[in-house]
């Protein structure tokens, strides 16, 4: 039913790294997402299963809607446990990386992380990994790193020690990375593995309220504010522009999280196929792109922007220009996104 995707000599060599280890680390991207804090805390309980003795490290704060994830009081988070997170990383026989495919992406841990003299294994969904890793198993095909994860455990033999905590963590970072599944999600098979997870008792209906129904009043005001007063169309280009600054984050008392997902809200307008969201850090201006079809904007997010992603969700940073600058920068090249129709084949 579900069919062998990840190739047999990857399987064996996971394999043979997980049941070698005892000290196992497990690190994720920075300002980790549903998919990555769910696929790193979903391989925590599988390897709790295998008497492991297994750490959680996050490089910094997860946003609000995860806390009740099983595993989430164990984490480390580097930005502000500096010392033991270095100290999971650089003790570890083995290091998972989880869900990024460049050693930056794990920004403040990135020295310790490759200063380890642990083994490293790469499990993503992302394209072509730019960093060093001993076995690497990436198909940007794949919904989600929880997929990988999920397709990892049952080919290593284990599908029994698939949890109700595990299957709870996985499920989580298949419905975040498919927006509830309603992208990325078109492979039968994602079904199947949803209805695996099921059998473990997981609810789904639950988890859903728990991410999505959550928000704070001033959250929601926010996003009101944003497509009424700072989402700008661009309809030759099928485009959208919103930026959010400084100011505006501290008068909607703005914390991490507080616009997940808001990119997506200007596709839902007929004929935008293109959504750019800019938002202001403390020391960064931090990009999100969005797209549907054969509009890629990873090619943008990493040529103007430092950044990657996938074809249609990508993302990218700018130091040490104003928001307003950046945003010029966007639309400069939106014409070059619109007609990059159909350059890209991933
Ligand atoms: P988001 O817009 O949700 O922050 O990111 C969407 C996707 O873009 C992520 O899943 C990740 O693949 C990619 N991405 C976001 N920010 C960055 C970045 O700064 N660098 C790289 N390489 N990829 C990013
Ligand atoms: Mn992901």
């Amino acid at each position: 039913m579900i069919s062998k995707v990840i190739s047999e000599d990857k399987i064996s060599a996971a394999k043979e790294l997980i049941y070698e280890a005892q000290k196992i680390a497990i690190i994720t991207h920075t300002s980790p997402d549903g998919d990555a804090m769910g696929s790193a805390l979903g391989m925590f309980q599988f390897l709790k299963q295998l008497d492991k003795d297994a750490t959680v490290v996050f490089p910094d704060d997860c946003p609000r809607g995860f806390e009740w994830m099983p595993g989430m009081d164990e984490v480390l988070i580097h930005r502000s446990q500096v010392e033991a997170a270095e100290a999971a990383l650089e003790g570890a026989d083995l290091i998972i990386c989880q869900d990024f495919n460049s050693t930056k992406r794990v920004a403040s841990a990135q020295p310790a992380l490759e200063r380890s003299k642990a083994k490293k294994l790469l499990l993503d969904h992302h394209l072509e990994p730019t960093s060093n890793f001993d076995v690497i198993i990436e198909y940007p095909e794949m919904a989600a790193t929880c997929e990988v994860v999920f397709r990892l455990i049952c080919r290593m033999g284990h599908a029994e020690d698939i949890t109700k905590e595990v299957a709870e963590c996985l499920y989580t970072g298949l419905m975040t990375d498919t927006g509830n599944f309603t992208y990325s999600s078109n492979d039968i098979e994602l079904y199947y593995i949803v209805a695996e997870l099921m059998k473990r008792g997981i609810d789904k209906e639950e988890i859903y309220r728990k991410v999505n129904n959550n928000a704070k009043e001033s959250q929601i005001r926010l996003r009101g504010h944003l497509l009424k007063d700072n989402m700008k169309l661009y309809p030759e280009y099928h485009a959208a522009i919103t930026t959010l600054d400084a100011k505006e984050k501290a008068e909607y008392s703005y914390e991490k999280g507080d616009t997940e997902g808001f990119v997506n809200e200007p596709m839902k307008i007929q004929g935008i196929q293109v959504s750019v969201f800019i938002s202001q850090d403390k020391d960064k201006i931090k990009l999100s792109f969005r797209s549907i079809g054969d509009v890629p904007v990873n090619t943008v997010a990493t040529k103007y922007f430092g950044g990657g992603g996938h074809k249609n969700a990508a993302g990218g940073e700018a130091y040490y220009i104003g928001l307003e600058q950046v945003r010029k920068k966007v639309e400069e090249i939106l014409p070059e996104i619109w007609n990059g129709r159909g350059e890209s084949e991933k």
